[in-house]
Formats: structure tokens, C-alpha cells, sequence
């Protein structure tokens, strides 16, 4: 009989009633797989996008992008891992985390720091490396720069938070509640906008004189990036990166230049994370940020997988704050 493990399935897509824990067969270990058992697993917003269908994956899928765990067997070619290590990794291969157990490939593990805990480590791999090629790469932040961060709160918000800080820069937050805005503030804000209380850009001018921010960093999409758009300096860059509120509406590029000669780019994980070198150096930075203190991790909100249905409907309530992580016995 083939090795069964419990996990979450979605046969449908639909709301968080069509995540059903069940057991699936776990998959052969190839020669250049390791098994892994789950310790924690991270939620992210991608797993509802992927679970309603706005990001079309082949019917059936257990969902999940990144999790930390201890290595149970390992593929005959596989050398750098064996038994017993503890491992983690990122998002930018299949999901199929929202499980006990995984068979994966050997090249999309890091060995995990001991000072670095589970929960730390699933509630930081996907957003941490998020916001390592955002703020690195995509855009590279340097001292003094104006940013201006949405949905600065939430899990991958209150990262950028911190190593926006780090690097020296100046940080509007937009946040939905006096709570979040005060979380924000702790974890580096320079300035934060109550959305539902104030005009976005209209505010980013005052606090700038006038100017614009260098960089708009959007995880909401739909809502607010007209708002981003208008609170870019001349030569701005807008990095859509996320569609909370729904995907932005088709635009003319003739726009851009209505508005001072902006950039938009809408890049994702998969597009800076391409290889191994790529991915083990990306999750590399992420992990020492963790461990020299440039970032902590707010792990605000823990369940048991099988709780998972009412993980996905905080997340989208906007009621949660910081990383979401399914701890798993
Ligand atoms: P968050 O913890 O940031 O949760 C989403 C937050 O967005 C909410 O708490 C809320 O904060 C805000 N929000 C604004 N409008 C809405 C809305 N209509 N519905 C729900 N939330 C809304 O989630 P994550 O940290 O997991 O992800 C943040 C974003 O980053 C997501 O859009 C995700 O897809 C994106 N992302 C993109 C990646 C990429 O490579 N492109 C990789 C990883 C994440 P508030 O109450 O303050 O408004």
C-alpha cells in the first residue's frame, strides 16, 4: 500500500469551504528527493488567489508554498542532505505545503539556522524573500529613499517594515486600522495612512513636500493603484505585486507618462528565484536577516491545518496582522 500522509485538498475552486483535510498518497521519492515531515507551514495570500481560481492550478492541488520541517529520507543522488536535518524553503516551486508530509525536490530545501525556530522559519521563507527581491532588486532601496508601502500590517508589510528601516529608509505606511498603524510604526514606519480616513496620495505629497515617493510598493492591486500612481516622483517606480482587493483594471501606457514618466513593474517570487544559486542565495540573505536581528518575525496568528478553512477567511477579512503559520505535531 503506498505511504498516505494528511493533508488539505481543493478539488473545486471556490471559498474556504473547499479546503477539506483528507489523506493523500504521499508521491515516490526520486533519486534527487528528500521526504520531508512538516513543522510548520506558512499562509500566504497566493493560496487564495490559487484557491478561487484567479491564479489557475490543475484541479485537484493541495495548496501551500513554503514550510519547515526535518528531513525523513532522502533520494539515492541526493548528498548534501540527510535524516534529521532540519530544512525549510521558499515559494517559488508547485504548492502542496498544507500537508503533514511532503516528497520534494532536494534543490528547493535550505538547511534551517538552529537560533531559527519553525514557526519562525515557515512564517518568514515565501514573504521574507519577497520582500529580499523587492527592496533589493526589483527596486533597489538606499538611504534616504521615500517608500511608500500599502497593506504595511500584514505579513510580508511588517518585513519590509523592518529591513526598509534597516537600510536607512524614509517609510509611509498605509494600514487599515489604528491597531495595524501602530504595529506599523513599531516595526519601522516613518509615517502610516489610515486609508479609510485619509487621501493616499494627497497625504504622501504633504509628507514629501510636494515630491512623490521614489517607489510604491502595492500588494493591494485594484484599489489602490491609481492612488500609487499618484504618489510616484517624477521617474517613479510603482511595483504591483499583489491583488488583495482584485487585480488591477487594464490601462494606456500613454498614463504613464501623463504622470511623470513612471515605471510599473508586476514581477513575482518565480521571476528572481529562477534557479538554485538564485533561490539558495535569495533565502541565504533572508535567513542571516533573521539571525543578526535586521528582521524579526511576527508570528501573530497559529493553527492546527485542520483549521485551515477559518486561516483563509481572517486572511481575507483583513483581521489578521504579521504571518499566519499552521503549526503541525
Ligand atoms: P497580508 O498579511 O498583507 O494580508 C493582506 C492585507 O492587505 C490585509 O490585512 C489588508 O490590510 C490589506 N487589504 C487591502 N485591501 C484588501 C482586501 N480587499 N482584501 C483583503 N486584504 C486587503 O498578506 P500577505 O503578507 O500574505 O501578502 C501580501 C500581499 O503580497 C498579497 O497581495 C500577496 O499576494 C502579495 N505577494 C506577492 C508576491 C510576489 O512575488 N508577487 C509574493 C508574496 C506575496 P489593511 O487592513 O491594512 O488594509
Amino acid at each position: 500500500m503506498p505511504a498516505m500522509t494528511g493533508a488539505i485538498v481543493v478539488r473545486e475552486t471556490g471559498g474556504p469551504e473547499v479546503l477539506e483535510w483528507t489523506e493523500i498518497e504521499l508521491g515516490k521519492l526520486g533519486p534527487g528527493d528528500v521526504l520531508l515531515r512538516h513543522k510548520a507551514v506558512g499562509l500566504n495570500f497566493i493560496d487564495v488567489y490559487q484557491r478561487t481560481g484567479l491564479y489557475p492550478v490543475e484541479l485537484p492541488f493541495t495548496p501551500g508554498m513554503e514550510g519547515a520541517g526535518v528531513v525523513e529520507e532522502v533520494g539515492a543522488e541526493v548528498t548534501d542532505l540527510q535524516a534529521g536535518d532540519r530544512v525549510a524553503y521558499t515559494g517559488n516551486g508547485p504548492a502542496g505545503a498544507y500537508a503533514e508530509a511532503r516528497v520534494l525536490p532536494a534543490s528547493r530545501l535550505v538547511p534551517l539556522p538552529d537560533v531559527v525556530d519553525d514557526s519562525t522559519a515557515a512564517g518568514v521563507m515565501l514573504k521574507g524573500c519577497t520582500v529580499e527581491y523587492l527592496i533589493h532588486r526589483t527596486f533597489s532601496v538606499k538611504a534616504g529613499h521615500w517608500v511608500l508601502l500599502h497593506a504595511a500590517a500584514g505579513g510580508v508589510g511588517l518585513i519590509a517594515c523592518q529591513w526598509l528601516r534597516a537600510i536607512g529608509a524614509k517609510v509611509i505606511g498605509t494600514v487599515g486600522s489604528e491597531t495595524k498603524a501602530e504595529l506599523a510604526k513599531r516595526h519601522g514606519c516613518t509615517h502610516v495612512i489610515l486609508y479609510r480616513e485619509e487621501d493616499v496620495a494627497a497625504r504622501v505629497r504633504e509628507l514629501t513636500d510636494g515630491r512623490g515617493v521614489d517607489v510604491v510598493y502595492d500588494s493591494v492591486g485594484k484599489d489602490t493603484f491609481e492612488a500609487s500612481l499618484d504618489s510616484l516622483c517624477p521617474r517613479g517606480m510603482l511595483v504591483s505585486f499583489g491583488n488583495a482587493s482584485g487585480p488591477v483594471e487594464p490601462f494606456s501606457p500613454l498614463l504613464l507618462a501623463q504622470k511623470g514618466g513612471l515605471f510599473v513593474t508586476r514581477p513575482a517570487l518565480r521571476h528572481y528565484y529562477t534557479d538554485r544559486e538564485e533561490s539558495r542565495a535569495g533565502c541565504k540573505a533572508v535567513l542571516d536577516a533573521v539571525v543578526d536581528g535586521t528582521i524579526t518575525v511576527p508570528v501573530h496568528q497559529t493553527y492546527p491545518l485542520r483549521d485551515v478553512q477559518q486561516a483563509h477567511r481572517e486572511l481575507e477579512a483583513r483581521n489578521t496582522t504579521g504571518s499566519t503559520v499552521f503549526v503541525i505535531d
